[in-house]
C-alpha cells in the first residue's frame, strides 16, 4: 500500500503522512479531538495532526442544512467566542463561516458528517437539523449553549441524540483521563472496569431496569458508539474497547 504524503500550508515546513493513530489526537486545524485516520507530521517530535477533513477542506462549500454559502478560514474572521452551529463546540481554528451579519460557523468535520448511519439490526440513524423529540442525553431540544444543534435520530424516533451531547460525553471522559492510559489492552480493560460503576450516567430515564429497559439501553449504547465513530473517526481497536466498556453495563 502506498503512503499518502502531503504538504499543507498550515505546517509548510514538513510533510504530513496519512496514518491511523493508536491514540486519540488533537487536530491542529480545528483544535478538535480525533480517533480515526489523520495526517500526522512525519517528524513525530512535532506532534502535528490534521483531521482528514481539515487537511482536505475546500476553499468554499455548502450544506443542505444551511442556506449560507460557506468560506473556509484558518481562523474565524468575525467575532470571538464562536460556536459551531452543528455540534455546539467552540470554534477556535479551521472553520467554515458565512458572510451574514450574525455569521454561521461550522467545523470542517461537522459538514462532512454522514447523513445516515447504520447501527446494526437494521436500525438506521438520520442526521437532522432539528430534533423531532427530546435528546435522550440532555432531555431537551436545545444544547447547553443555546445552539439548536444537529442530531442523529432513529426512525421511529426512539433514539435521538444531539451530536453536541455525544461530543460532550467523550470530551468529559477525555478530561477525566479515561483515554490517556493506553498501549496495553490489559491496562485498558482494568481502567474500563474501574469506571464500570459510573456507566449509569448514560442510562435511560426511568430508574429500575427491567430486562426490556436493559435491552433498550444496550441498543442506545450501540447507537451512541456509532455516533461517536461518525463524530471522531473510526476508533482504533484499543480505543474502541475502552469506549465499549464504558458504554456497557
Ligand atoms: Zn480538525
Ligand atoms: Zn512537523
Ligand atoms: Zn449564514
Ligand atoms: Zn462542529
Ligand atoms: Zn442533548
Amino acid at each position: 500500500m502506498g503512503v499518502t504524503r502531503i504538504k499543507h500550508p498550515s505546517h509548510g515546513q514538513h510533510y504530513l503522512l496519512l496514518k491511523l493513530p493508536q491514540e486519540p489526537y488533537w487536530c491542529n486545524g480545528c483544535m478538535g479531538l480525533g480517533f480515526g485516520p489523520c495526517y500526522e507530521c512525519e517528524h513525530e517530535a512535532c506532534g502535528f495532526y490534521l483531521h482528514e477533513e481539515c487537511a482536505n477542506a475546500a476553499p468554499s462549500t455548502s450544506h443542505p442544512f444551511s442556506k449560507c454559502s460557506l468560506k473556509f478560514h484558518y481562523n474565524a474572521p468575525q467575532g470571538d467566542e464562536r460556536y459551531c452551529d452543528a455540534c455546539g463546540e467552540d470554534v477556535s481554528g479551521f472553520v467554515y463561516q458565512c458572510s451574514h451579519k450574525h455569521p454561521h460557523d461550522y467545523h470542517p468535520r461537522c459538514l462532512k458528517l454522514p447523513r445516515t448511519l447504520r447501527a446494526g439490526d437494521g436500525l438506521i440513524l438520520q442526521l437532522r437539523k432539528e430534533l423531532p423529540s427530546k435528546c435522550l442525553r440532555c432531555g431537551t431540544r436545545k444544547t447547553s449553549n443555546k445552539i439548536q444543534g444537529w442530531c442523529y435520530v432513529s426512525s421511529p424516533d426512539q433514539y435521538c441524540y444531539h451530536i453536541a451531547c455525544v461530543k460532550d460525553m467523550i470530551l468529559e471522559k477525555w478530561r477525566e483521563g479515561y483515554f490517556s492510559q493506553y498501549g496495553d489492552v490489559n491496562d485498558a480493560n482494568n481502567l474500563a472496569l474501574q469506571t464500570f460503576s459510573e456507566s449509569r450516567e448514560i442510562a435511560l430515564p426511568g430508574g429500575r431496569r427491567s430486562s426490556k429497559a436493559t435491552q433498550i439501553w444496550r441498543k442506545a449504547a450501540t447507537v451512541i458508539m456509532v455516533i461517536i465513530s461518525a463524530l471522531f473517526g473510526e476508533p482504533s481497536a484499543l480505543i474502541s474497547v475502552l469506549v465499549q466498556y464504558w458504554l456497557s453495563s
